[in-house]
């Protein structure tokens, strides 16, 4: 089983709007049940969960991979919380960040630049390319697909060169956007996926959702990686 901890920050959808009306049960429960599966045993959290913010030393050992929306809550979250969520990446948990998330302080610490772009608080039309077709979180997601509505998010993406890049976004707007994209750092496999404004109907996408569970799969640590013991930078015994 793949222990799978999806993490939400959980503030447009807990009043009156079309975020609420879209995710009534939050975006994180939309995808929890979106990408349900017999191998997949799924945890929920959100910033209010407990006092560690859902993201406890507890819950990110437990967790194989860590799927991680946040938008206009980044600064509350903790600076020790977000150290605390790298270190347990660069030991070996996978992370899945998802739109917004690009803004928040542990893709940004992981990443290393501040990962601006431009942006337009506009919803429009996005069509998504697949430009690494033989990579594995593009396993059964068509080659090109459209969003009706998505937030548009344009280049330059201020971050490092990604070892991959499987989605190219286009928007109606014109711009372009590299959209699905792999890194590593430690022992931790990352995949950024843009597509999942709170006001659009994005996560009930079936090649959404379907781009999020193969990038669950494919970033999971295995048994192979560590698993963060709380002394060791890598989680192994020194020499
Ligand atoms: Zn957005």
């Amino acid at each position: 089983m793949i222990k799978v901890l999806i993490w939400n920050e959980y503030h447009h959808e807990t009043f009156p709007g079309r975020p609420q009306e879209l995710y009534p049960d939050g975006m994180h429960n939309a995808i929890a049940r979106g990408i349900a599966a017999p191998d997949l045993e799924i945890r929920t959290a959100t910033l209010k969960s407990d006092e560690f913010q859902g993201l406890s030393d507890e819950a990110l050992s437990w967790a194989d991979v860590l799927v991680y929306w946040a938008h206009c809550r980044h600064d509350d979250v903790l600076d020790e919380t977000a150290h605390r969520v790298a270190r347990h990446v660069r030991n070996g948990l996978g992370f899945v960040p998802l739109h917004s998330a690009h803004g928040s302080k542990v893709f940004r610490e992981l990443m290393g630049t501040n990962c601006n772009l431009r942006w337009r608080n506009m919803d429009e039309r996005e069509h998504l390319w697949v430009v690494s077709p033989r990579h594995p979180v593009a396993a059964g997601v068509p080659a090109e697909f459209a969003l009706a509505s998505e937030e548009m998010y344009g280049e330059y993406f201020d971050i490092p060169k990604p070892e991959d890049i499987v989605f190219l976004g286009w928007f109606k707007g014109g711009n372009v956007f590299r959209s699905g994209l792999e890194f590593t750092r430690g022992y931790g496999k990352i995949f950024y996926f843009q597509p999942g404004h709170e006001s659009c109907p994005t996560y009930h996408n079936p090649h959404v959702l379907k781009v999020i569970s193969n990038a669950v799969r494919y970033c999971a640590r295995t048994a192979a990686e560590p698993r963060f013991n709380g002394e060791f930078e890598y989680g192994v015994e020194p020499l």
